[in-house]
């Protein structure tokens, strides 16, 4: 199995991070000249039976709903159209109006991955369920997965049940 996968997310939420946790340790290719026709390829990730195609997509347009940040952000959905697989990461606990923003322009047809990240600084982890519950009432997951990029927590988890769906 071979895929193109995104990762998205508001500002801030550990999208980085999370791809070097994931392409970190392992036998990674990064080029900033690696193109595909409408993505820049950030990272690859070979496991036993997959391999990730991590690309970068243009910044998702949060501020105002002006022409120009609209149109910005049509050639995102079109860029998230052409992938197999979307991570979309928020904070655990945190789901707001960026956040809502940035998911709204992911198209219906992606399949989509929650990642909830830093579960780390979450104090009180009965306060997870409910808080999954009030995401998903918004848009279908095809997986949730709980995780800390910074702490490596529950990562392999990520590339589990992302395998299948590539
Ligand atoms: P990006 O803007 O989405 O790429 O976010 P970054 O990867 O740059 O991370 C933003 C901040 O969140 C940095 O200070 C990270 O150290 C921090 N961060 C990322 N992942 C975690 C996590 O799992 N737990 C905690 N506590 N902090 C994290
Ligand atoms: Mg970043």
């Amino acid at each position: 199995r071979a895929g193109f996968v995104a990762i998205v997310g508001r500002p801030n939420v550990g999208k980085s991070t999370l791809l070097n946790r994931l392409i970190g340790q392992k036998i990674s290719i990064v080029s900033s000249k690696a193109q595909t026709t409408r993505h820049r390829v950030t990272g690859i990730l070979t496991e036993a039976g997959a391999q990730f195609v991590f690309v970068d997509t243009p910044g998702f347009q949060t501020k105002h709903r002006n022409a120009l940040n609209r149109a910005m952000n049509r050639s995102v959905s079109q860029a998230l159209a052409d992938v197999d697989l979307v991570f979309f990461v928020i904070e655990a606990g945190r789901f707001g109006e960026d956040d809502r923003k940035v998911l709204s322009v992911i198209p219906e047809a992606a399949k989509v991955i929650l990642v909830i990240n830093k579960v780390d600084q979450l104090k009180e982890k009965a306060r997870l369920l409910p808080f999954i519950d009030e995401v998903r009432k918004v848009r279908d997951f095809a997986e949730i997965v709980p995780l800390s990029a910074e702490k490596g927590r529950n990562v392999e988890e990520l590339v589990k049940a992302a395998t299948p769906l590539l």
